[in-house]
């Protein structure tokens, strides 16, 4: 029953805690909300797309800064009412007030999306910058997993990262927030985008020593420009492994040749991951589906 907030519509799509549940390994795949007509075309002819792959959810990020909110409650709803997909909005504590966040999880729940993704955001500024709370807002994604838990049956994802958080003293503390999340009613994780599958299942042990045992989704992207190695490394605070860009720059002259050894980078990545026993793979977009979707088919032996 949700507290003070409008209750989520009857037919409401399912929980990816009821999803993740059921056994079968678990496809995602993120999108961001659109800025411009064009983009918003690009954005529901990838959507429509990845529909037929009939993926376990969908994501909607919220933008860095808090900037996208209406976009990304937009969008999220609009994949609950006029799609067979199941939406996972993503909400930061970025600029926001807890009355405002009330105010959006109400508007997610009045929109019968039921799955949220429970972050803190980068500083404005980007990862490099300090970051400074709302002075009536949060400092932690916790609280935010704990204001969402208080206000109704909600599922609730929250981030992790196999690389290490560019904030986090290392890589067991960044574990222990990853159970302490989980403590507080995170159902489940999805990872940063990162290269190394051994770095992904170090992560899990590592949870697992703090008595975490949610299961994390790896975050995968692969790389299809150059320009993108650099970006990559600035949104996550981490260098790609010199194994990932030696051969990348290899073949730095094609950019069609770029594009097919980034993906195929990605398919011997999910393939390790899958293998080793990771509960599924959970694909950034950047909201063209055609790499990402290359990448999931290859999984199954298909291509595009
Ligand atoms: C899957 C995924 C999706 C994302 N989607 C978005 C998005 O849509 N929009 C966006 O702006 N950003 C997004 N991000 C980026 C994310 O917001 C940043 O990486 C942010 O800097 C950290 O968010 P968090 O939720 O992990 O924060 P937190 O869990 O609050 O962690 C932030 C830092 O504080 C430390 N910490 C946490 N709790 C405590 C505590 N109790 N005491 C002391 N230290 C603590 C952590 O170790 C870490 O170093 C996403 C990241 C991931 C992995």
């Amino acid at each position: 029953m949700v507290t003070g907030l409008p209750s989520t519509r009857p037919g409401s799509t399912p929980t990816i805690r009821e999803l993740l549940a059921a056994g079968n390994r678990s496809f995602s795949f993120e999108f961001f909300p659109p800025k411009t007509p064009e983009a918003e075309e690009v954005l529901w002819r990838s959507i429509r797309e990845i529909e037929q792959l009939r993926p376990t959810f969908v994501s909607i990020t919220y933008g860095a800064g808090g900037t996208t909110r209406d976009g990304t409650i937009r969008v999220t709803e609009r994949v609950a009412q006029d799609t067979s997909l199941t939406p996972l909005g993503h909400l930061t504590c970025v600029a926001h007030s807890r009355d405002e966040l009330r105010s959006v999880i109400g508007a997610y729940a009045g929109s019968g999306v039921r799955n949220m993704l429970a972050l803190r955001g980068d500083p404005p500024g980007g990862p490099s910058q300090p970051w400074v709370a709302h002075p009536e807002g949060m400092n932690h994604a916790i609280e935010l997993v704990e204001l969402i838990r208080s206000l109704g049956d909600f599922c609730v994802g929250v981030a992790a990262f196999p690389d290490k958080h560019p904030e986090a003293a290392d890589l067991d503390a960044d574990a222990r927030v990853l159970a302490e999340k989980a403590e507080a009613g995170a159902d489940y994780a999805i990872t940063q985008m990162f290269f190394g599958a051994d770095d992904y299942f170090s992560l899990v042990d590592r949870a697992a020593a703090y008595g975490c045992d949610i299961p994390i989704l790896p975050g995968i992207m692969p790389v299809t420009n150059i320009k993108q190695i650099k970006r990559m490394a600035e949104l996550t605070g981490m260098a790609l492994p010199t194994a990932v860009t030696d051969r990348l720059h290899a073949v730095e002259e094609d950019p069609k040749a770029v594009r097919e050894v980034g993906i195929e980078i990605a398919s011997e990545l999910c393939e390790k991951l899958l293998s080793g026993g990771a509960p599924g793979i959970h694909f950034i977009t950047l909201n063209r589906s055609t790499a990402t979707r290359q990448v999931y088919l290859n999984l199954q032996g298909t291509t595009v």
